[in-house]
């Protein structure tokens, strides 16, 4: 029985892989490190969600680590009201689950804020007295809290005095990124994205708002010169913030041991997978063939790219075109992954199809619980609130355009179809895409 699960909750998107993909990133290194029995991510946007996630997972104490550098509305609200959350420690059945501060509320994100000042300020020869730093935060209008950490760090720089002004500006929120052409005079201008990933709003909204016509740096706006870097989250000390705040629960996470890149992976399901394959030469999972000996997809038996990471793998099936959802029925044929022993193949499908094999191994069982529409709307607070209300037509309309092309049923709706590999809850692609048609209609 596994002891400790490590969870990354982050956002995820449906356009950018970059979201989710410094997120599974840490991942992989925390994995890599040895450092717990099971390390997973999960996501609000994308497949395995928040809901959900615990049932992957066989360790009785789990830590889940929100990936997200604003205090508010994701970390306190979302991912508890997901979770089935009731304070820092919550026990649902034979678990113990640990919720920690989200990683933009831990004092070691001010050493990386401030390393990049001082490395922009040298790399370019900045005077300090004609530089003024802006902290450029998502904020939301529905909490105001949202704001915090983004302001928590210029007011450090602000003691600091590194720089002549600084400011704290949102894409979301009060006050606006153009704000700060308004409220600093220093001619040269260092935007700090206080972001996880390098994605749309990093790579597209924050650099319109700021004038400036793509990431590259410097550029000139609005009569100043504008430096704009790279977000926090991609800085390497970030796995060391997410151990940071995992071992302020006082759990016993391992210090840093050197593992295999295939080791650490949820285990759910495992066992009832390696018994499978032992009683079968191969199985069949969506479009992947399994056998004890290599994983491929299942138009080749000897496709030509072989992979040896779950990175180059999961790179290759979702970066490029994007895929958010990782069951969908376009998953990129021409690979192959070599077995070392039959458990890596439950790692492979898992990086396949994060989630799965637990869901088809508790379908196996008997014991697969379903969450229909109703009650998926029941928990929301945001857009997908009255989704229930969705009538049946444009149920059956999202079915078919959705789940028509995922290699999971929609067994939430429809438990008739023995064998197929099931789903729990309607995802938040599925939410998403009714939600727009819904629009679309009125
Ligand atoms: S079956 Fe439908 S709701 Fe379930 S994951 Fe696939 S697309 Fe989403």
């Amino acid at each position: 029985m596994s002891e400790i699960a490590l969870v990354l909750a982050g956002h995820g998107s449906h356009i950018s892989p970059q979201t989710a993909g410094i997120v599974w990133r840490y991942v992989d290194r925390l994995r890599s490190w040895s450092v717990a029995d099971e390390i997973t991510a999960c996501f609000w946007k994308e497949p395995p969600s928040f809901r959900h996630i615990f049932d992957t997972l066989l360790a009785r104490r789990v830590v889940v680590v929100p990936v997200f550098t604003a205090r508010g509305y994701f970390t306190k609200e979302v991912i508890p009201n997901e979770m089935g959350l009731n304070g820092a420690v919550t026990v649902k059945g034979e678990k113990s689950i640990f919720l920690t501060r989200g990683i933009g509320e831990h004092s070691k994100i001010e050493s990386i804020v401030q390393a990049f000042v001082r490395d922009t300020l040298s790399a370019y020869n900045l005077a300090a007295e004609h530089t003024a730093v802006a902290i450029i935060g998502h904020g939301t209008r529905r909490n105001p809290e949202s704001r915090y950490t983004a302001r928590h760090q210029a007011s450090r720089l602000r003691e600091l005095d590194l720089v002549s002004e600084v400011v704290d500006v949102y894409l979301d929120d009060d006050p606006d990124i153009p704000s700060l052409y308004r409220n600093t005079s220093a001619p040269n201008v260092i935007a700090l994205p206080y972001f996880v990933a390098p994605g749309s709003h990093v790579s597209l909204d924050v650099p319109n708002a700021l004038g400036i016509s793509d990431a590259d740096t410097p550029q000139r706006a609005n009569g100043r010169i504008v430096y704009y870097g790279d977000p926090v989250g991609v800085d390497d000390g970030i796995c060391q913030v997410i151990l940071a705040l995992a071992r302020e629960t006082g759990l016993p996470f391992a210090e840093n041991r050197a593992a295999s890149p295939w080791s650490g992976f949820p285990k759910a399901g495992r066992e009832t997978l390696l018994r499978a394959l032992n009683s079968d030469d191969t199985l069949r999972f969506g479009q992947v063939t399994v056998s004890s000996e290599r994983v491929w997809h299942k138009a080749e038996y000897q496709p030509t790219r072989a992979f040896e990471s779950p990175a180059q793998l999961r790179s290759y099936l979702r970066d490029d075109p994007f895929r958010p959802l990782p069951t969908s029925t376009d998953l990129p044929a021409g690979w192959r992954v070599a077995l070392e022993n039959p458990e890596q193949a439950h790692a492979v499908l898992e990086t396949v199809y994060p989630g799965l094999i637990a869901d088809w191994s508790a379908a196996r069982a008997g014991d697969f619980l379903t969450e229909n529409l109703r009650d998926v709307s029941g928990r929301q607070r945001g857009m997908f609130r009255d989704i229930h209300r969705l009538d049946e037509r444009a149920i059956e309309r999202t079915i078919e355009q959705v789940c028509g092309k995922c290699v999971r049923q929609p067994t939430w709706r429809d438990n008739n179809r023995p064998g197929a590999l099931p789903c729990r809850a309607a995802c938040n692609l599925w939410l998403s895409t009714a939600v727009k048609q819904a629009e679309a209609d009125l």
